[in-house]
């Protein structure tokens, strides 16, 4: 309903990135959500559309945009199905390690295929007993001669299998913990490295997430990120980055979830009228897109502050995550009731939207770390 004020490239993203949806995804979402598939067709429409390049600089075969023409692709993409997205914006999320922290080599080695699509990436950090506390993490990268040699378990990583670059965080001190990390490329079909179990989730079921298993991997030490111990640091810094982009998933899915209970109400005849007739429907609507709107002004504002140049990003990045997908999961969720019977069948995609929201509040660090993260900076900005 509100004019952000987008330029004619950005609005030439939104409607490349919708056709897509409206093609390449829409028609399938309801059948890879059923069958648990992640489907490549979508993505090479993608890669031909140069979406996986958005952020990446020209010089390493990118589009050269930045945090918002990103969000604005993962918003589109999401109002289809966020399983989807979920697959673009994670390959985004592995490839901003290699941009904060990789060499030019790196970056040219890297980047070009990352852009066009022909790679995608994955980001792994989680392990069984490292989640929220990622400074738990067990898996080390050991120096032998000319290479690190990997062994431990990544748990829950987006893209296991489908990528083939994986930044791996390992630590090559184990002694100091977080401060003895590293970041790391590893590439599919590197020795000692084997992709896990593929999960079976709730939702962003058109999203493979699987274990992944380090045994005696050796890589050469050029594949090390910066430099060692500096693993946290760039992990914490790609997140920043990359959280306005879980808040874009939760807009676009709320905002399809809006529109699709919207639909619904004005044909759904009760009491001789259509539902959205009783106050009780439409002040719910209103309701939703007034968060909506609010959710998309947060995230874009964010956004832009990033592409500024700004430095102290966390608790604005923090913020546009937490406050949209707690937004979609609210709205998801309300356009079931909306719906009635309808929103619970399976047959119709709104209750597939509520089972996506759910983990837009838990990856990427969950609502409650984001909070904590808010308040954190919130006590550094306003000092006694
Ligand atoms: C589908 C999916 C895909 C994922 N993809 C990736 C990926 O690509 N790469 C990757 O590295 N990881 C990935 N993850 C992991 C994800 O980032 C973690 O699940 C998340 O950070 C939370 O960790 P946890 O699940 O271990 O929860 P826990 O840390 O065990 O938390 C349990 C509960 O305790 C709360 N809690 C914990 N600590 C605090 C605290 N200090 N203050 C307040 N509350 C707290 C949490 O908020 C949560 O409610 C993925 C997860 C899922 C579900």
């Amino acid at each position: 309903m509100l004019d952000y004020f987008l330029t004619e490239a950005q609005k030439t993203i939104v409607e490349v990135a919708d056709r897509i949806g409206r093609e390449y995804i829409l028609p399938y979402a309801h059948q890879w959500d059923e069958e648990e598939v992640c489907d490549p067709r979508p993505l090479w429409a993608m890669s031909k559309a140069d979406l996986f390049g958005l952020f990446i600089p020209e010089e390493f075969g990118g589009l050269g945009f930045g945090t918002l023409e990103n969000c604005l692709a993962i918003e589109t993409l999401s109002k289809y199905c966020t399983g989807v997205s979920t697959t673009f914006a994670a390959s985004g999320l592995g490839a901003y390690p290699i941009l904060i922290a990789g060499n030019k080599a790196q970056k040219q080695k890297y980047l070009p295929a990352v852009a066009s699509g022909r790679k995608l990436c994955a980001f792994a950090l989680t392990e069984p007993q490292a989640g929220s506390d990622a400074s738990a993490i067990k898996t080390t990268a050991l120096k032998e001669g000319d290479y690190y040699v990997l062994n431990g378990i990544k748990q829950w990583i987006t893209n296991g299998g489908v990528a083939d670059i994986y930044i791996v965080i390992a630590l090559t001190d184990p002694k100091k913990g977080a401060r003895g990390a590293s970041a790391f490329i590893v590439e599919k079909g590197d020795p000692g490295f084997a992709i896990g179990k593929k999960e079976k989730k709730m939702g962003l079921r058109a999203s493979t997430t699987t274990e992944l298993f380090f045994s005696r991997c050796r890589i050469p030490k050029e594949r090390l990120l910066g430099r060692e111990g500096m693993g946290f640091i760039i992990a914490m810094k790609t997140l920043d980055l990359s959280r306005p982009g879980v808040g874009a998933q939760a807009v676009g899915l709320a905002q399809g979830a809006m529109e699709l209970a919207l639909s619904h109400a004005r044909k759904r005849i009760q009491f001789g009228q259509p539902v959205y007739n009783f106050q009780a429907v439409s002040h719910t609507f209103a309701e939703m897109a007034m968060r909506i709107e609010a959710a998309r002004a947060l995230v874009y504002s964010t956004a832009r502050f990033i592409d500024s140049g700004a430095k102290n990003i966390s608790g604005a990045s923090a913020m546009s995550k937490a406050f949209a997908t707690d937004v979609a999961m609210w709205v998801t969720e309300r356009a079931v009731q909306m719906m009635g019977g309808f929103g619970y069948m399976r047959d119709f995609l709104a209750e597939k939207m509520m089972r996506d929201a759910k983990c837009l509040q838990i990856y990427e660090g969950t609502n409650e770390i984001q909070r904590n993260i808010i308040a954190r900076e919130l006590a550094k900005f306003y000092k006694d």
